[in-house]
């Protein structure tokens, strides 16, 4: 196959040449409401040609690129004295995966342990393109469903103006558990 950022044959969708040239992760962060800090790794606007794919089926490897690359280092790199729960957000299967349940399986380790189905929008509704007033507007009312563990990470793939994480943020905290971040792979700035 050819990659697809500098069409020269490559193993994978995404060279490893490239990879290093234009897929290093960043650690920006955010605060949302409740004082949540949200971890993301790239600008929506560097790799918006990749967030593109998702929901087709090439989708399914770019995600698994970008979360091995992003969501694997972080957690190699992260841990905890107890276990965390980590919790994709609205990780419904489309296209034959689900793109924030790739992200969340990635960051599986010693002390990390995702969880799937957890949270999910009771309402259908999308954000993409709306106003913040319309987002206020119309919640998503995310069904949190238990985790054993006290400390919780939410995981979701965008962060435009943080809305829907703030909404799963607290619905995690009405439970009584501990939200100690989130993280996106990308931010809209
Ligand atoms: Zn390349």
């Amino acid at each position: 196959m050819r990659c697809m950022l500098c069409e020269t044959l490559s193993f994978s969708h995404i060279c490893k040449p490239c990879r290093r040239e234009h897929l290093t992760p960043s650690l920006y962060t955010k605060t949302i409401a409740s004082k949540v800090t949200v971890y993301s790794f790239y600008k929506y606007a560097d790799i918006e040609m990749l967030l593109h794919t998702k929901h087709t089926p090439l989708g399914f490897y770019i995600y698994s690129i970008l979360a091995h690359i992003a969501f694997k280092k972080f957690s190699d790199n992260f841990t905890f004295e107890h276990t965390v729960a980590s919790l994709s957000i609205d990780d419904h299967t489309r296209s034959g995966y689900s793109h924030t349940a790739i992200l969340n399986r990635a960051l599986q380790s010693r002390t990390i342990m995702p969880y799937y189905g957890k949270m999910r929008a009771a309402n259908a509704v999308t954000y993409s393109g709306k106003s913040h007033a319309f987002r206020l507007a119309h919640p998503r009312d995310f069904n949190y469903l238990h985790v054993k563990e006290d400390d919780v990470i939410l995981v979701d793939d965008i962060i435009t103006t943080g809305t829907t994480l703030s909404e799963a943020a607290h619905s995690v905290q009405r439970e009584g558990k501990n939200l100690l971040f989130c993280l996106a792979l990308a931010y809209v700035e």
